[in-house]
């Protein structure tokens, strides 16, 4: 769908990311062959999926004539992470809502995330207990801008609403030209589905192509009803905005909550195993929250025959990586040696 063109974006990446061929990976697996969307590469900050949604958002912000970018997040969040390295890059300042849980309280000398947003000088961090409210937070730090004489600009959780999904469409159409320029059809194509953004956002763009029903959301924290919920609103929003209702059967919307484990951000063993058997075999990072446990998913589809010899899988990696290093111990003590 060609949306994409008529929209302000900004460009952080210079070019599509690669897509791999995982040789050793799918010989270890011994089932289909594996193919991997390099979105790990993209540009800012350790770049991954906000990064496409950032294009957009910013490129709004920037339109609106903000001078802050006010986000929120988990204590470690990637999209956090991202929306300051794009304040940076533009020139703005970001100041961050973080979202404590149980068992992710927010600790200021933390590593991986916490320490990069120190280092890229977030202007302020609030933090909030499990449970509040992070929207009419972000809405504070809004108001207290304005009240002297400054601009924010808002972006949900994930950047996950009508415009950040578009990076997402604008990924569909790379994939698309990449997979016909070296003439492979992908029988399926794994993405994490969090916030939900990514999977709307490839939904609009292979919608109406070969790949339109082949997309399978890996949850990260929620089950496969609750998911496809987001999603099919998420959807619906997006639809609307973009005045293409109606055009996308709800059918092609797929997740799978069985690779969540405890909850959000809590290792499994399956995501242990997954983030060393690529690292081991293919020299590539997963992260623990996300790809880590998407990769668990793909893996136990190959072992249970889901994913058959002579398919193709794309699994697209979202990126991640700066928090594995906030997950040392965990890793440390569940890798197979
Ligand atoms: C945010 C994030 C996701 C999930 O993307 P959504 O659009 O929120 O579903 C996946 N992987 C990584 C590394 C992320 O940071």
């Amino acid at each position: 769908m060609n949306l994409v063109e008529r929209y302000p974006k900004r460009n952080y990446t210079p070019s599509a990311t690669p897509i791999e061929k995982l040789e050793h990976l799918s010989r270890a697996l011994g089932g289909p062959d594996i193919y991997i969307k390099r979105d790990d590469l993209l540009g800012l900050t350790a770049g991954g999926n906000k990064t496409r949604k950032l294009e957009y958002l910013v490129a709004d912000a920037l339109e609106q004539g903000a001078d802050t970018l006010i986000t929120a997040g988990g204590v470690q969040s990637n999209h956090a992470r991202l929306t300051l390295a794009a304040a940076v890059k533009e020139g703005l300042k970001c100041q961050l809502v973080l979202e404590e849980t149980e068992t992710h309280p927010y600790n200021d000398k933390a590593s991986g995330n916490n320490l990069l947003y120190h280092l890229l000088g977030v202007e302020k961090v609030k933090t909030l207990q499990a449970g509040q409210d992070l929207t009419s937070a972000m809405a504070e730090l809004n108001a207290e801008l304005q009240k002297v004489g400054r601009k924010g600009y808002m972006i949900p959780v994930g950047g996950s609403n009508e415009i950040g999904s578009l990076g997402y469409a604008v990924c569909a159409n790379e994939i698309t030209r990449q997979a016909e320029q070296e003439n492979l059809y992908f029988d399926h194509i794994v993405v994490p589905s969090g916030s939900g953004g990514t999977q709307v956002g490839l939904i609009l763009g292979f919608s109406g192509s070969r790949h339109e029903h082949n997309i399978l959301g890996i949850n990260v924290s929620r089950s496969t009803e609750l998911q496809e919920e987001l999603i099919s609103g998420l959807l619906e929003r997006v639809c609307s905005y973009y005045d293409v209702a109606g055009k996308i059967s709800e059918n092609v919307i797929r997740c799978n909550g069985e690779y969540v484990g405890q909850g959000y951000a809590i290792p499994t063993e399956g995501m242990i195993e997954a983030v060393q058997l690529v690292a081991q075999t293919e020299g590539i990072l997963l992260d623990p929250v996300y790809t880590g446990k998407a990769m668990a998913g793909l893996i136990d589809y190959v072992r249970t025959g889901q994913f058959k010899e002579g398919e193709k899988v794309l699994f697209v990696h979202t990126g991640g990586s700066p928090a594995l290093y906030q997950y040392a111990e965990t890793i440390l003590s569940g890798l197979k040696r």
